[in-house]
């Protein structure tokens, strides 16, 4: 077992011998459980996170897009309030955490803008914005030559659109590790290897094994993403209804780089019947993504997949073909049957969850954060989360 980072200052010896004893062991060192590591450590708690790839799950590939209105879905207006609340901590979050690391996160508030490229897609960008009001929330509806004239580069034929100000977006990557950066500053420590099980004594879950030696604790936060819904150990009616959900995504780099932007804004777009989308970071990097593909825990980057978001990127913005491309991966969105995050105590005493969290990992990363750490320090389960307890999965009639 190799550990790095800043060893726990609470180091113990117990009767069974093990050596070192903490607080909290967060399993899973992607954005969600970097994000509670680090919030619970600012609280005074020891904290471990156990991950053999620290920042290499879903939150490497993800697009960073904090964008709650924009993806605003029919059915999910629970979600909406989460999100919302999330998307104000975001520009507070991202602040601190910058302070805490001394490492930019690419924290961009532009905006974004959907727009349609035929008569259907616009009526159905009107519906969208109907149900956009309808919830109070604020978008404008713009026509064609109004969207072009705020991204030129966008295809002259497009129709109409729905224009979103202020929506954000973080680079994803610098975002994990200023994460890393910021635990390490408040001495989480890292374990840099695989949970192999949960350890219980009794009903009671007392940390995780690896590398078949106990790393043990009060407290243990399963924050294991796509992963979560099969971590050995747990028995069937505890594990989260976790699946993985493969998205592929791109990374394009503009000729002038940050100089002359293609776009200002993050676009949305519908394109042979898939939506697509483009995020232009300040270094001039695109982000071109995503497929949803129900694949198990496949991670091969396909042929398709790499030409349907390359013809949605080219129809919605001609000119990004001269653009490198630079990059084609893939990652697994933890998804859940209701497209919801699974939050706070589980069925065990000593575990709590923060998994689940589908395509709104960044989006919800300040939310979770702050309220799983409430979890974990008092026991007091926030307002904002308790619609998004386990228990909505195992109640009669719950969503299978
Ligand atoms: C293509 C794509 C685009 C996306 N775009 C966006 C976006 O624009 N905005 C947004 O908000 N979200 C987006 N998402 C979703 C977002 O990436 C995820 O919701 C988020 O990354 C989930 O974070 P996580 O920490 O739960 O999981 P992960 O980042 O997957 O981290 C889980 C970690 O757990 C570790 N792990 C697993 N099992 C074990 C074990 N047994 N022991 C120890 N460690 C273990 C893994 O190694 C991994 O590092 C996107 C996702 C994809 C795939």
């Amino acid at each position: 077992m190799t550990r790095f980072g800043t060893p726990s200052m609470a180091l113990g010896c117990d009767n069974d011998g093990w050596m070192d004893s903490r607080d909290v062991v967060v399993v899973g060192g992607g954005v969600i459980g970097l994000g509670v590591a680090w919030r619970c450590a600012q609280r005074g708690l020891t904290v471990t996170v156990v991950d053999d790839r620290p920042g290499r799950g879903a939150s490497h590939a993800a697009a960073g897009m904090i964008a709650p209105v924009s993806e605003v879905t029919y059915g999910e207006e629970t979600l909406l309030t989460l999100t919302m609340e999330s998307a104000r901590r975001w520009p507070g979050f991202a602040a601190e955490l910058e302070r805490a690391s001394s490492h930019p996160i690419g924290h961009l508030r532009e905006g974004s803008l959907a727009v349609a490229l035929d008569a259907d897609d616009n009526r159905a960008l009107e519906a969208l914005f109907r149900f956009q009001r309808s919830l109070g929330l604020d978008a404008e509806r713009l026509t064609g030559s109004e969207c072009r004239e705020l991204e030129p580069a966008l295809v002259p034929g497009v129709r109409g659109g729905v224009l979103v100000r202020g929506e954000q977006q973080v680079d994803n990557r610098a975002t994990t590790a200023a994460l890393l950066l910021a635990c390490e500053r408040a001495e989480v420590e890292l374990v840099a290897a695989r949970a192999d099980e949960v350890r219980f004594v009794g009903d009671r879950v007392v940390g995780v094994a690896v590398g078949g030696e106990p790393i043990e604790a009060p407290v243990t936060v399963l924050a294991a993403g796509a992963w979560s819904g099969s971590l050995p150990g747990l028995p069937p009616g505890v594990l989260p209804p976790v699946r993985p959900v493969k998205g592929q995504i791109l990374r394009l780099m503009s000729p002038g780089g940050g100089k002359d932007r293609l776009l200002q804004r993050e676009v949305w777009g519908r394109v042979e019947g898939r939506e697509a989308y483009l995020v232009p970071r300040a270094s001039g990097e695109i982000v071109v993504g995503g497929t949803v593909e129900e694949q198990g825990f496949d991670t091969t980057v396909t042929v398709e997949g790499v030409r349907a978001m390359l013809t949605a990127a080219f129809t919605l913005v001609p000119g990004i073909d001269e653009c490198e491309l630079v990059e084609a991966t893939a990652g697994l969105r933890p998804a859940t049957p209701d497209n919801a995050p699974v939050l706070g105590p589980s069925a065990l005493d000593g575990l709590v969850l923060a998994t689940g969290h589908y395509r709104h990992g960044f989006l919800l990363l300040p939310v979770t954060a702050d309220a799983v750490a409430e979890v974990v320090v008092s026991g007091q389960v926030p307002e904002e989360i308790r619609a998004f307890s386990i228990d909505r999965f195992t109640r009669a009639g719950a969503p299978a």
